[in-house]
């Protein structure tokens, strides 16, 4: 039984103001198409239950039990860097918190599940194609060891809803997160001068990401320095997996430090530092090289949305929230040095070899993700790979090779660094239209084993390792909203 999920509803308690409560849409045929069983169990729900019929009606919107307090969320937030004063969960709904078995909160959240007063001129609808792809890519990035939401389920509408390539499957995502407080959550409070609103906001988030912050008399400065510090360290991360999220919008920047809203997001196959994918970004605002850049600037909005909380008189917040801001800037050029010595199994941080090596790869169309499986090999001896890598091997990869030879690097601890297998956009592309076109998810599961086991090389999954014939790959990918 579904009502045997003990919610709790903190947000909804404390935040009056920061959401709207809703109601179940109603389905003409609702389905379970995926469950994730492992994530259930973790969390501490009984997967069993959640696919009875009530379990099935609440993970796809069509009916909540009581127990849940379906909610809209509020937020504002920068799109593009234009200012929204008002978005909001336009078709998503927060049905609660759960506790997993160590105490931790998780919400459990609807995406897809029907429109809400925030979804101006959205039909609310999700479809199956854009849902797959946020359940694929969320777990590859958890068995990725980066924070993210979680997928828990999807389930299918019996609707057909329009896009535009035309009639797609509807279709819910149900995902958990450690919250889905964002940078625009504090916009949207800053932006109705609602100090109060504000301060019971940041009570709430450090409550629930910074406990120890609690009646801290800098509380405010000390959360956006903890912020800071999670999403420099996020941002290094996909850097180091040659990850793109394509909407770094400020309402799809978490609070938590947690991926999260994968639309037209995807991996780079091809090294180039100006690759973008999503169809909606024309001006590369959102490219490899410019995400770093994109999250110390939303974090600047966050920091101006604090100020009021930061020091009363407010050339003082200015500067020292700016001073927050500046340490963000080294604090991620130590993360991203931290993350590709990582990588490179080094003993220490060595900035030159790790600016040499993106050096090297400039206008050689290098696998990225082949690049770092290669180099056990390449170190002992057997450089085939690597240079097969490289459009023009050259001098230039030698010496850096043999620079890197002479930084000892743990060879051993290479393969469990370095994924095989990531959700190539190519075999995503695929796997998205077999489930939507057909009907056949077996090139999802298929898939989804492997990047669920990123590091473990399979005999016979060799086309999951590779990428796309260069002239064949990817490039544009659609949020599908
Ligand atoms: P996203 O880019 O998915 O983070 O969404 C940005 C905003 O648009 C959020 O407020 C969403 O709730 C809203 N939105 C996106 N797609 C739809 C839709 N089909 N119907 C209603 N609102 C939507
Ligand atoms: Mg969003």
């Amino acid at each position: 039984m579904t009502t045997a999920l003990r919610f709790e509803h903190s947000y909804a308690e404390v935040l009056p103001g920061l959401f709207v409560p809703w109601q179940a849409q109603g389905w003409p045929d609702p389905q379970l198409l995926l469950l994730n069983t492992a994530l259930a169990r973790a969390l501490g729900m009984d997967a069993q239950a959640l696919q009875d019929p009530q379990g099935v009606a609440m993970l796809s919107g069509h009916a909540f039990p009581d127990t849940t307090r379906p909610i809209a969320l509020a937020y504002a937030g920068h799109q593009f860097g234009g200012f929204s004063p008002q978005l909001g969960d336009g078709r998503a709904l927060l049905l609660g918190e759960i506790r997993d078995p160590s105490g931790a909160r998780h919400d459990l959240h609807l995406k897809g599940s029907g429109r809400t007063p925030f979804a101006r001129g959205g039909d609310g609808r999700a479809v199956l194609g854009p849902v797959l792809r946020e359940y694929l890519i969320s777990e590859a990035m958890a068995a990725l060891g980066v924070p993210t939401t979680r997928a828990l389920a999807v389930c299918t509408t019996g609707e057909r809803v329009l896009r535009q390539f035309g009639l797609e499957p509807g279709a819910v995502l149900a995902r958990t997160a450690s919250s889905h407080l964002r940078i625009g959550t504090f916009q949207f409070a800053a932006a109705r001068g609602a100090q109060d609103m504000l301060r019971a906001l940041l009570d709430h988030a450090i409550a629930r990401h910074d406990p120890d912050l609690a009646g801290d008399p800098d509380a405010a400065l000390k959360f956006l320095v903890r912020v800071t510090h999670r999403q420099v360290r996020l941002v290094a991360q996909w850097m180091g997996l040659g990850f793109i999220h394509g909407v770094m919008n400020t309402d799809n920047t978490t609070i938590s430090g947690e991926t999260i809203d994968y639309g037209p997001c995807a991996f780079m196959d091809f090294y180039a530092a100006e690759t973008v994918f999503s169809s909606i970004d024309q001006q590369g605002r959102y490219a490899y090289r410019n995400q770093p850049g994109i999250i110390l600037w939303n974090i600047a909005r966050l920091a101006e949305a604090l100020l009021p909380l930061i020091d009363a008189d407010e050339t003082r917040a200015i500067a020292r929230a700016t001073e927050v801001i500046e340490d963000g800037r080294a604090r991620y050029r130590d993360a991203w040095l931290d993350v590709f010595a990582q990588k490179l199994a080094l003993p220490r941080p060595d900035a030159a070899l790790i600016e040499e090596m993106h050096a090297l790869w400039t206008g050689q169309e290098v696998d990225f993700t082949s690049f770092f499986r290669a180099l056990p090999a390449a170190l002992d001896d057997r450089p085939e790979v690597l240079r097969g890598l490289f459009r023009a091997p050259g001098p230039a990869l030698e010496a850096w090779l043999a620079r890197y030879r002479a930084a000892c690097p743990d060879v051993a601890a290479l393969p469990q660094r370095n994924p095989a297998y990531i959700p190539r956009n190519h075999l995503v592309e695929d796997a998205l239209a077999a489930a939507s076109d057909r009907g056949d998810m077996r090139p999802f599961h298929r898939l989804l084993d492997r990047v669920q086991a990123p590091y473990t090389e399979v005999a016979g999954a060799e086309r999951y390792a590779q990428p796309p014939a260069r002239d064949a790959a990817p490039v544009v990918t659609f949020c599908g909203t």
